[in-house]
């Protein structure tokens, strides 16, 4: 599949992450060498990786994939904020409006699929930003990640809020014919307001659910992910059953919930939304959030109603993908 050509000179010796921290720390944004801001107002630098599969423990899967670092969908709650701070930049605006994108990654897990140590373990694509986030449009990434993924017969998860994997559905359907392919879409709510506000980058709600009808009609395992919901913004019986009903209409082979945690780096960033957005509700999260995660029983509250409303819907079991595009671990 022929790949559009990147915006820079692909032949240029590209800066690594470590090297962009660097030129961050002493220079700002304006040190970075080749960054490009495009018509999204987000800035775009190429990096090459060094590797392109990650391992992990501790998971369902036991590599994960992401061809992009940071994520123009910007949703307020993301977990993965934190992972800017590493390289300098910060884990609020910098996050969803400085975007690396490793141009190497395709040819560099080609190679890594082919070492004859490769035990075609399950690879997670899309754990740590979104692979289908508006600039794999022209980037074509993912879609050469999944090439090369199905050419190795590697069993695959992938994880979006994104309705352009509709268009890699073709992939899709030999990884699912050659090892495993699931498709999990997030959609934590389709409450209008709340999705305004908390992920002002992403499709819209029932557009992500248009793309849950069309995998699942092209034959894809594809399933939905209530992730995460947010305590006293989504997590109204009213909106959860309204949000059910229509992942119930989408075809959804599995749908999952999962209640926001705030980690350190995510944490700031969201507390300062909330006393921006929702300031009613600030002095309830200092005292929900004391701690990385919400207590217990509220978690088991929640999803207590996310399985009653479930079972009145005919929706099938939880699933557990140990991954999300939203603020569970990814
Ligand atoms: S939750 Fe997913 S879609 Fe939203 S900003 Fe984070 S990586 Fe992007």
């Amino acid at each position: 599949m022929k790949q559009v050509p990147l915006f820079i000179d692909l032949h240029a010796g590209r800066p690594t992450a470590r090297d962009i921290a660097r030129l961050v720390k002493a220079g700002g944004l304006d040190a970075l060498p080749d960054a490009v801001r495009r018509g999204d107002d987000a800035t775009y630098q190429e990096i090459q990786c060094r590797s392109a599969l990650n391992r992990v423990h501790g998971m369902p899967f036991k590599w994960t994939l992401n061809p992009y670092r940071g994520c123009t969908h910007g949703c307020h709650y993301c977990f993965a904020r934190r992972y800017q701070s590493q390289l300098e930049l910060d884990a609020g605006d910098h996050f969803a409006s400085v975007i690396l994108v490793k141009a190497n990654i395709v040819g560099q897990l080609a190679r890594e699929l082919d070492r004859p140590s490769w035990a075609r373990e399950q690879v997670a694509l899309g754990t740590a930003t979104d692979p289908y986030q508006p600039i794999e449009g022209t980037c074509r990434l993912s879609r050469g990640c999944l090439e090369q993924l199905a050419r190795a017969a590697t069993p695959v998860g992938v994880v979006t809020k994104g309705p352009l994997v509709v268009r890699d559905r073709d992939l899709l359907q030999e990884l699912s014919a050659r090892a495993q392919c699931r498709v999990y879409i997030s959609v934590p709510s389709v409450d209008e307001d709340a999705w305004r506000r908390l992920e002002p980058g992403t499709a819209h709600p029932r557009q992500r659910l248009r793309a849950v009808r069309e995998l699942v009609d092209a034959g894809i395992d594809a399933g939905v992910l209530m992730a995460p919901l947010v305590p006293g913004i989504t997590t109204q019986p009213s909106k959860i059953e309204r949000t059910l009903e229509a992942i119930a209409d989408s075809g959804a082979r599995s749908v999952g919930a999962m209640v926001m945690h705030l980690d350190a780096g995510t944490r700031d960033h969201f507390m300062a939304f909330l006393s921006r957005e929702y300031p009613e509700l600030s002095a309830r999260y200092e005292h929900l959030y004391a701690a990385k995660y919400a207590p217990r029983d509220y978690v088991g509250r929640v999803q207590e109603v996310v399985g009653f409303l479930k079972a009145r819907h005919g929706l099938p079991l939880t699933v557990r993908p140990g991954s999300d595009a939203g603020g569970a671990p990814r």
